[in-house]
């Protein structure tokens, strides 16, 4: 088993101090990113995944002495080490002065499902875990004291592989806990601290892994213990897989589990964030120390337990809302709801949306709205739904008054804006953009970049995407078993100098990943036009279980293969954490066109704001409040699809978005991007992308979500005052 010891124990004398920088995620967005892992071997860094300390125990001793004698290598080893010791030793960052009563001994534990940390730790699916890895980033970039408390997979998420008729496949790799940047958690004695759960008439027992992201500690919970039963080792097996026995078992894992583990690594949270309803079960396990601690009932409780929880909701559709029935809550609380001293039906009133029927499912979403002080949702317009939506709770208020907020996501920009591009705002908005990315002022002179500089810059991130794309695409082809000149074909895919599309998110019905196809002829004009053409990338999962997802998958594939439009439409397989950075880094356009209003709020559009791309989205989620149009309605930052038409008949909703589509790409979005000049460039457009970095980069970052969350919902009544956002990355 590695460990940050035995590690640092085989490097030589002067790259010691690589080891606490691969156990530490701070180095993903610090300024060097990954290049001094890379540069041990760039072939392995690959394969092993850009794990840190895979790498570093995969090296050889010839090549690690090989480094040791670069004083090159040396000083930036270092440096970088250098400035992760100043980034955690810091004395008063931006949230200690805000809101001191969040105290490191206080902090916030922020409970979450998945975690999108890096490709690296796959414990994510998609937005909800890349989400939750962003807010532990700019938490800690902020100094606001939180640990994360979720679950360690063993198998993750499931893996795509698309079969040679397009149609996806399924399949599980093992995560090797002890080659990832994961500590085990240890008493004095040495031995794995433990903490002990009924599930299923048996006792559960689960060890607790640590990531470190910066100066948060995120805390994984881990049941694959030889003192478990065998199906029990499984619990913690897969993210969102099996029935919903698993998934009951896993929520019960991760809230009461979750707040039983940080009693026994003696942290005592000021505030319990619940990142959407999967964590809601931390309510009671709350009020039953608290109980079993001062002897009173759980209504004298109730209050308290309230005062101390915080939930975001995610999901603005129904179904999307987990909900159990009763007899899997009898099977699962039978033994558990006389230690809140509750009877039977007191105890499933409290996830019942509606009192007395018998046949209410227990909600997750509703014990979290009954048990947290505050609740919001992840956009304007998603809070407005959910508002809507839980009306029900409370019958005596009008919608408007429904006790949910918002507060809209943003992302880590220091973990998705390309280093290339990143330079380039060092050099014009001045070394620190970075720590003032919420300040309006901070991108004015994004206008000083020179359309020469940015563009160049961009043409290279394009080619990166299509370097990437190619080599992802040639090996899916080979593993499928293509015929050769297929393979070879892979070669051609895409075209620096045509005009790219990138679509990439999971593939349910309603973000119709196919609207764009919706009219074969008209698209293969756009496509296949010969003096300006389109390009598109793909990247997507479907749910297992989602047959039209799948079949939607398919019908992409089938149009990679058109001979009209050969070489314009790519789809990478597997799509990830890695290949969303370098779509979101490389496209001229982002696509997303779901039915209104089913994306909470979507983030990926706002990665490609920071690195220059531009987006192109029908007005929902967070889009609603970026874009922005002139007085003829045109959009100025962007582009809206189907305007503010809305309709409940889906069909004729999709035809009305995709003629909108299709009259943005042939008006507006084609003769703009082809409008260059002698030497290619397109000033025009570059005054377009300047637009959408000056417009979207101050409001749609996790560090102006996060000072939201502190002064909102942590510790309300604070303000940012005279502290303006400044997030700690110390060069
Ligand atoms: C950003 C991101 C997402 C979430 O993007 P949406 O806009 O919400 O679809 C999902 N998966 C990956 C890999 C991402 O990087």
């Amino acid at each position: 088993m590695t460990t940050i010891e035995t590690l640092r124990a085989k490097l030589p004398f002067p790259l010691k101090r690589l080891a606490d920088l691969a156990y530490n995620y701070w180095w993903s967005w610090s300024c060097d990113r990954t290049s001094l892992f890379q540069n041990i071997n760039p072939d392995e860094w690959q394969r092993c995944g850009h794990n840190p300390v895979a790498i570093l125990e995969s090296a050889s001793y010839v090549r690690l002495t090989q480094l040791a004698k670069e004083p090159a290598y040396i000083k930036r080893v270092k440096a970088l080490a250098d400035q992760l010791d100043r980034y955690l030793a810091e004395k008063s960052p931006w949230a200690s002065r805000v809101a001191p009563q969040i105290s490191p001994e206080r902090p916030v534990a922020y409970f979450c499902a998945e975690f999108g940390i890096h490709e690296s730790l796959p414990i994510y699916s998609g937005g909800l875990g890349i989400l939750a890895g962003d807010h532990l980033k700019s938490a800690s970039d902020l100094g606001v004291p939180m640990v994360g408390i979720g679950l360690m997979y063993r198998q993750g998420y499931f893996r795509q592989r698309l079969n040679r008729g397009g149609w996806q496949e399924d399949y599980y790799v093992d995560n090797h806990f002890d080659q990832m940047p994961l500590e085990l958690m240890k008493n004095q004695q040495g031995e794995p601290i433990t903490i002990e759960m009924e599930i299923r008439q048996r006792i559960v027992k689960a060890q607790i892994w640590l990531a470190r992201v910066g100066r948060v500690k995120l805390y994984l919970l881990d049941s694959d213990r030889h003192d478990n039963d065998p199906i029990d080792r499984w619990l913690t097996g897969h993210l969102y897989g099996g029935n919903q026995e698993t998934r009951i078992a896993q929520e019960v894992m991760l809230g009461i589990g979750g707040v039983r583990a940080l009693k026994a690594l003696g942290i005592t949270p000021s505030v319990y964030h619940l990142n959407e309803g999967h964590a809601a079960f931390c309510t009671l396990e709350i009020a039953r120390q608290e109980i079993q601690r001062s002897g009173k009932s759980f209504y004298d409780i109730e209050a308290d337990v309230r005062e101390a929880c915080v939930f975001t909701t995610h999901t603005p559709v129904p179904a999307g809302h987990d909900v159990f029935s009763s007899d899997l809550m009898d099977s699962y609380f039978a033994h558990y709801w006389p230690t809140l001293g509750l009877s039977r039906e007191q105890f499933l009133a409290l996830g019942a949306r509606r009192l007395g029927d018998p046949w209410e499912p227990f909600g997750m979403t509703v014990l979290a709205l009954r048990m947290c002080r505050t609740a919001n949702g992840v956009s304007e317009l998603h809070g407005e739904v959910s508002r809507k939506m839980w009306n029900i709770l409370y019958p005596d208020r009008k919608e408007d008054k429904v006790p949910i907020a918002h507060i809209t996501n943003g992302v880590h920009a220091r973990t998705w804006t390309a280093p290339l591009i990143s330079d380039l705002y060092s050099q014009y908005l001045g070394e620190d953009w970075s720590t003032r990315m919420v300040d309006p002022k901070t991108w004015e002179k994004v206008d000083e970049i020179p359309d020469e500089e940015i563009w160049w810059r961009h043409q290279v991130l394009k080619e990166r995407l299509i370097a990437h794309t190619r080599a992802k695409v040639k090996m899916s082809r080979q593993n499928r078993g293509e015929e050769q000149f297929r393979i070879d074909a892979a070669d051609k895919l895409l075209d620096p100098n045509v005009l790219t599309i990138g679509f990439a998110r999971r593939f349910s019905p309603y973000k119709r990943g196919d609207l764009l196809m919706r009219d074969a002829e008209r698209a293969l004009r756009i496509f296949g036009n010969l003096e300006k053409p389109v390009q598109i990338v793909f990247a997507g999962k479907a749910h297992p279980a989602d047959e039209e997802g799948k079949r939607i998958i398919q019908r992409l594939m089938e149009w990679c293969k058109h001979p009209d439009i050969l070489n314009r439409v790519a789809l990478v397989e597997d799509y990830d954490i890695y290949t969303g950075q370098k779509l979101v880094q490389g496209v001229d356009v982002w696509l997303n066109n779901p039915r209104r209003p089913l994306e909470a709020s979507g983030t990926s559009g706002q990665k490609v704001c920071f690195n220059g791309g531009i987006n192109c989205s029908v007005l929902d989620g967070w889009w609603c409040e970026g874009y922005q149009a002139d007085a003829n309605g045109k959009g100025t930052n962007g582009w809206a699809i189907g305007e503010d038409a809305h309709t409940s008949d889906q069909e004729l909703q999709d035809r009305i978005d995709s003629e909108s589509l299709y009259r943005l790409l042939e008006e507006e979005i084609v003769p703009l991007y082809y409008d260059q000049d002698e030497n290619g460039v397109p000033h025009r457009w570059i005054g377009m992308m300047k637009a959408s970095i000056k417009t979207n980069s101050p409001l749609f970052n996790t560090d102006r979500m996060i000072a939201d969350y502190v002064t909102q919902v942590y510790a309300p009544g604070t303000s940012v005052g005279a502290e303006p956002i400044m997030a700690s990355v110390l060069a």
